[in-house]
């Protein structure tokens, strides 16, 4: 987001000028006063690209929205206090500025001027963003994804296993795994949270790749998942098991220059005639149980 850039653009601009004041012997007034005007001009603009990308965004929502507007929303508060610190030492520059050639109280205008643009293309971009929130709320509300990993939520996962029970005859095989992170608490303890949530989006991703067009992968909660695999048999199913396991166990995951080593644990099950969506998950939720005290790591089948 073009906000993202002013912190560093008005730093690099008030740097600029502290350049040209300090190498300038004889800096003229002028100068001065053009280089200000530039920059109120620089300010205006992004105010109007960031409308721009704003609809733009808005057209291609995602649900990686939210967590853009998040950081967004961050980096207004620093942007905030910035501007002060900014305001600070514009009064400190101006204060020990004493060459004839500068007419201080022109430039203490075009400073206020600059700082007046600022706290006003601000208070638009808050309130751009506060909208933006609300919208990506009730969108969130709405939407069958799960904002952090991308993949299906678990309100998709009970409509689709719905759908599935619904239909009076399964011509084809269908399994069901249900896949838990191993001792995620203690990765989440050791490493902190933001480790955490980047290794369930890394792993969510591994799904997303490795599952064949037609399979799904639904985030369950918390550090669980859910894959349904159609049109595979047993042996099939039981490889791309160990394929995911696999996946798991060997990635490299660098996180602050640590290598985050992660497992997890598979519990499957295959639809039966007359199942209801609570039946096969729970098979699926028993069939985990048993990987987990089985020593976690590993696949195990209930049917
Ligand atoms: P096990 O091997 O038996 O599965 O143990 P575990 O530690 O993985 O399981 P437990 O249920 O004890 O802990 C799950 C942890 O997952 C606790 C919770 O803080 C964490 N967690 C749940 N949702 C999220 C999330 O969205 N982000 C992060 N970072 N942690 C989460
Ligand atoms: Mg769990
Ligand atoms: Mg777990």
């Amino acid at each position: 987001m073009q906000k993202d850039d002013l912190k560093s653009l008005v730093t690099q601009m008030y740097e600029n000028l502290l350049e040209k004041i300090d190498e300038q012997e004889d800096a003229n007034k002028e100068q001065v006063i053009n280089y200000l005007k530039d920059s109120v001009n620089v300010i205006a603009t992004i105010a109007d690209d960031d409308l721009d990308s704003m609809a733009h965004a808005r057209a291609a929502f995602t649900n990686a929205y939210k967590e853009l507007t998040d950081r967004s929303l961050l980096s207004y508060k620093n942007t905030n206090t910035r501007f002060e610190e900014l305001a600070q030492m514009h009064e400190k520059t101006i204060s020990e500025c004493s060459m004839q050639e500068i007419d201080l109280s022109s430039i203490t205008q075009k400073f206020n001027d600059i700082q007046a643009h600022m706290v006003d293309e601000v208070k638009k971009a808050n309130s751009v963003i506060s909208n933006l929130s609300n919208q990506v709320k009730i969108l969130e509300e709405t939407t069958n994804l799960d904002p952090l990993t991308k993949v299906y939520n678990r309100r998709a996962l009970i409509s689709y296993l719905d759908e599935i029970c619904a239909r009076d005859n399964m011509h084809y095989e269908l399994h069901l795994l249900m896949l838990d992170i191993d001792n995620f608490k203690m990765i989440n303890d050791t490493h902190g949270h933001v480790a955490g949530d980047k290794i369930l989006m890394f792993i969510a991703n591994i799904f997303r790749k490795t599952v064949r067009d037609g399979d799904k992968v639904f985030r369950y909660g918390g550090e669980e998942f859910v894959i349904v695999l159609n049109r595979l048999d047993n042996q099939d199913c039981e490889k791309i098991s160990n394929r995911l396991l696999e996946l798991v166990r060997e990635s490299k995951l660098i996180y602050k220059g640590i290598n985050l080593q992660v497992t997890m644990s598979i519990g499957a099950t295959i639809y039966k005639q007359n199942d209801t969506p609570d039946a096969i998950v729970s098979r699926a939720d028993k069939a985990l149980y048993l990987a987990k005290t089985n020593g976690k790591d590993q696949m195990r089948v209930e049917n």
